[in-house]
């Protein structure tokens, strides 16, 4: 859609016609095509379609019209010139690194990351790409990790379950001036509370099974280009892919090799959910964001608690920066400790509308004590300088109404006081 077209719109109301306007019938979602090969009319069709000098389909692996359709979703969120999805989140990052990187690459990504990706990263570390793991809440420890063979530098805007908040101005002014590439995981924010792009981040990550999809019903991740990197200059490009536009090079090889051949394809009838999920995304994000705000300020006052980390709260370390970066709306991961002589788990296992299990943007609130769950792999050691106690818990919180939120935190902790008298 052009900007004509578009008008002032703000995207989520634009979001809500982009189907529409692209369906000769005026169907307001794009079609769920279940179909793997694409017919054409002659061979010389076929051969254009191919070798991409003409648009259309060839094999579900690499795309189909629904993920095409959905694809168009999140680049208009991001404000981002194109964006490939993937199976899952996690397809999209494997993807991304083995599309960019080969031996001797370098990279430098945030220590506060994604359990997952830094366990992808360690196995990257077997075929000989070099990673160091800094503090990404300050420029100046990634600028002091740089590399001439340094190909991309790899953060979260809000890191999970510490809710630090990466320096992403002072990263993205530092990439832009050194010429590495940007990464930047939006899965905790979405493009509803930052554009990750505004501050020079080259791609930028969506794992959709979070806040697109929203009510926990779907998987999917996407890659965006947000037209901020300099693909005719990155020695991550083959050859093979330097034809034609260069702004089309990276999502192009990501495309090709991070798609097509590591095969971690969507499948249509969830890309559909996920389209749909993201029509409500900028309501959810304010009714969770304005829930978490709540729940934090109340479990501050609450004397089992020793800590609670959320970047809404002016006692969080980096709340000015989260205030510049995403207006006033800090999202649904807030994390929190008991005090070491309050055990966790009988106040958990109190709770009647909170949900103990593990995922991020769910509609419900959900609860898990992260020290012998997600993090049990890490070890004591890496927990420790982590900064993970045994009595952290994450929450996502849900889209409840938040004083029944709060009520069941409230009656979950009395009843276990009670009875722990
Ligand atoms: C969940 C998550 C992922 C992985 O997404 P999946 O869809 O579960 O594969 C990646 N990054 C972050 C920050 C996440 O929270």
């Amino acid at each position: 859609m052009n900007s004509d077209e578009r008008g002032a719109a703000s995207l989520e109301t634009v979001l809500l016609h982009l189907d529409r306007r692209r369906d000769a019938d005026g169907a307001v979602h794009a079609p769920v095509h279940p179909s793997v090969p694409y017919g054409h009319p002659d061979t010389e069709a076929l051969i254009a379609v191919f070798q991409q000098s003409r648009p259309g389909f060839t094999y579900a692996r690499q795309t189909n019209p629904t993920n095409a359709a959905l694809e168009a979703k999140v680049s208009l969120l991001e404000g981002a010139r194109d964006s490939v999805v993937f199976a899952t989140g996690m397809g999209a990052i494997s993807a991304t690194f083995f599309s960019l990187l080969a031996q001797g690459s370098h990279v430098v990504c945030s220590r506060h990351v994604f359990g997952n990706t830094s366990s992808l990263l360690r196995s990257f570390e077997r075929f000989g790409v070099a990673v160091d793991f800094v503090d990404a809440t300050s420029a100046g420890t990634v600028e002091a990790a740089l590399r001439p063979a340094t190909r991309l530098v790899f953060v979260e805007t809000i890191a999970n379950p510490g809710t630090e908040v990466a320096d992403l101005e002072g990263i993205g002014a530092l990439c832009r001036e050194r010429g590495v590439l940007f990464v930047v995981d939006n899965s905790l924010t979405t493009p509803a509370l930052v554009q990750p792009g505004r501050f020079g981040a080259g791609l930028v990550v969506n794992s959709l099974t979070k806040g697109f999809g929203g009510h926990g019903a779907a998987m999917g991740g996407a890659i965006s280009d947000t037209g901020c990197h300099d693909w005719a200059h990155d020695p991550g490009v083959d050859p093979l892919y330097r034809t034609g536009d260069p702004a089309k090079f990276g999502l192009t090889q990501i495309r090709r090799k991070g798609v097509r051949d590591c095969g971690a394809s969507l499948r249509a009838e969830d890309a559909h959910r996920l389209a749909v999920g993201a029509e409500t995304l900028h309501l959810r994000v304010e009714r969770a964001s304005a829930n978490a705000l709540a729940l934090a300020r109340w479990l501050e006052r609450r004397p089992e608690v020793a800590s609670v980390r959320y970047p809404g709260l002016e006692s969080h370390p980096q709340h000015e920066r989260a205030r510049r970066l995403f207006g006033n709306r800090f999202g649904q991961l807030l994390s929190f400790s008991f005090r070491p002589d309050h055990a966790f788990a009988p106040r958990l296992d109190r709770l009647r509308q909170v949900v103990l299990a593990t995922h991020l943007w769910d509609a419900r609130t959900l609860a898990i004590p992260v020290a012998h769950t997600i993090f049990a792999e890490l070890g004591e050691v890496g927990r420790k300088a982590a900064g993970i106690d045994d009595g952290l818990i994450r929450l996502s919180i849900g889209l409840e109404n938040p004083e029944d939120l709060i009520a069941d935190f409230a009656q979950a902790f009395d009843a276990a006081a009670e009875a722990l008298a």
